[in-house]
């Protein structure tokens, strides 16, 4: 496999004010398209780490992929550290200026002169159009090595990839032999459940080497297979995805990687029912992981955020003598929060939250991150108790995927 290394420029990503998220998604690409990633470098905007950091990988890798340092300001150096580096001379292009100053004019602007220096490329490098950006991107093919350079702003980066890159290393490096990534979705289970029942797999995974990779989340785990287009793997991992159908049914959300949000929404359009929430302990989080897909107004009718007993009594209707009982976070006050959504806001599914997301709150009873989760219907009702953990946000997003896996789940089995 190709040896690649993928290497960030940006002071900012140094002290921690920028998450490197361009690593993240470059990584993900190039070993989809079957580049080895050998190596993700985090270096300042500063000429001599630049030169250094080239002058070691040109001398192991077929290919560098460089983000950052492009922009118009005097600490961008990238392109100047590259054209030094290849001995490339930095050559003016017009059509690279007339682009930029079509940008500005476009925002009735006047293209200032310091972004002339991004209309400058080095001596024959192949050049990557910016149509969303006034950074360009270049890749040079030198020292028995191909380099590319991108913009830092990551909306630009992904672009330019997509649009521009990715064609260009399918041609240059004809032999790469593209990975093929199959994803299954499981909720309701732990991680390590999850493990021991796709244990016998194990054998033949490893004897086709088809890499697995366990990436759980709040509330979800995704598991992933990596193999060759080769169809002795290709039927193992399609056996083992029927046997997550057949016997795991309670747990698998869905065989591809797509967001619950994005599930949840094809099912709800062929369904043609309505939606909405009662949210207690994710105050909203739910109903706008739901309205996250464009077309969701079809579907989904809104929510009450019942945050305090008072609006949990007041809008929900939900008796106070319920509350003061068994407690906010119990069986009955969820069931009847998600009972009277469905009539109050005039839905078909309704689902409703009540936990204890933390840090304060737990009783003695009820340890911080015990949460009900109700989903009902004219005719039906499921309701569980779960004991996330200590982590506010976690809890509150471990809170929203289930709710919504668990939707997915019932209707996916016909119990809705
Ligand atoms: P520009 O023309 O915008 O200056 P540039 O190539 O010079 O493009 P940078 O100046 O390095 O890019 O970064 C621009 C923006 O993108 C900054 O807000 C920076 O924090 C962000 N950014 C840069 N590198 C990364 C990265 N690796 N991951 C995430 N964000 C990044
Ligand atoms: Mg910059």
């Amino acid at each position: 496999m190709m040896n690649t290394w993928i290497v960030n420029i940006g002071n900012e990503l140094l002290n921690g004010h920028t998450v490197n998220t361009n690593a993240a998604y470059l990584s993900e690409q190039l070993h989809k398209l079957g580049f080895d990633v050998s190596k993700i470098v985090c270096i300042k905007d500063k000429p001599e780490d630049i030169t250094n950091i080239l002058n070691e990988a040109t001398h192991q890798c077929s290919l560098i992929i460089i983000s950052g340092g492009l922009g118009p300001t005097l600490d961008d150096l990238t392109r100047k550290s590259l054209s030094e580096f290849f001995h490339r001379p930095l050559i003016f292009h017009e059509d690279l200026w007339n682009e930029i100053q079509q940008k500005f004019s476009f925002r009735k602007m006047k293209a200032p002169e310091i972004n002339k220096v991004q209309a400058y490329m080095p001596q024959s490098a192949m050049i990557f159009k910016n149509t969303i950006g006034t950074a360009a991107g270049f890749a040079i093919i030198d020292k028995q090595c191909c380099t590319i350079s991108l913009p830092g702003v990551p909306f630009e980066l992904k672009h330019i990839f997509e649009q521009e890159v990715k064609p260009f290393l399918r041609a240059y490096f004809k032999q790469l032999n593209p990975l093929q990534v199959n994803t299954l979705l499981f909720s309701l289970i732990t991680e390590s459940e999850l493990a021991e029942k796709l244990s016998a797999f194990e054998e033949e995974l490893s004897k086709h080497n088809v890499k697995t990779a366990f990436l759980p989340q709040p509330g979800l785990i995704k598991v992933k297979f990596y193999q060759q287009h080769n169809s002795e793997e290709v039927e193992l991992v399609n056996k083992i995805k029927q046997f997550a159908k057949t016997y795991l049914s309670d747990f698998l959300i869905f065989d591809e990687d797509v967001s619950l949000p994005e599930i949840l929404h094809n099912m709800m359009i062929t369904k043609n029912d309505s939606l909405c929430t009662a949210e207690s302990c994710t105050g909203g989080y739910l109903a706008n992981q739901i309205i996250s897909t464009p077309g969701s107004s079809k579907y989904f009718k809104g929510s009450i955020i019942a945050y305090s007993n008072e609006i949990k009594q007041n809008i929900l209707q939900v008796p106070a003598e319920l509350i003061k009982q068994h407690g906010a976070v119990s069986r009955q006050v969820v069931e009847c929060m998600a009972r009277n959504a469905l009539n109050i806001l005039n839905a078909d599914i309704a689902i409703a939250t009540s936990g204890i997301a933390g840090p304060d709150g737990a009783t003695e009873s009820k340890p911080v991150g015990t949460t009900w989760i109700a989903i009902a219907r004219k005719k039906y009702m499921w309701a569980e108790q779960f004991i996330f953990g200590n982590d506010r946000f976690s809890n509150i997003q471990r809170t929203s995927n289930t709710a919504l896996a668990k939707l997915i789940l019932l209707l996916n089995n016909k119990a809705l």
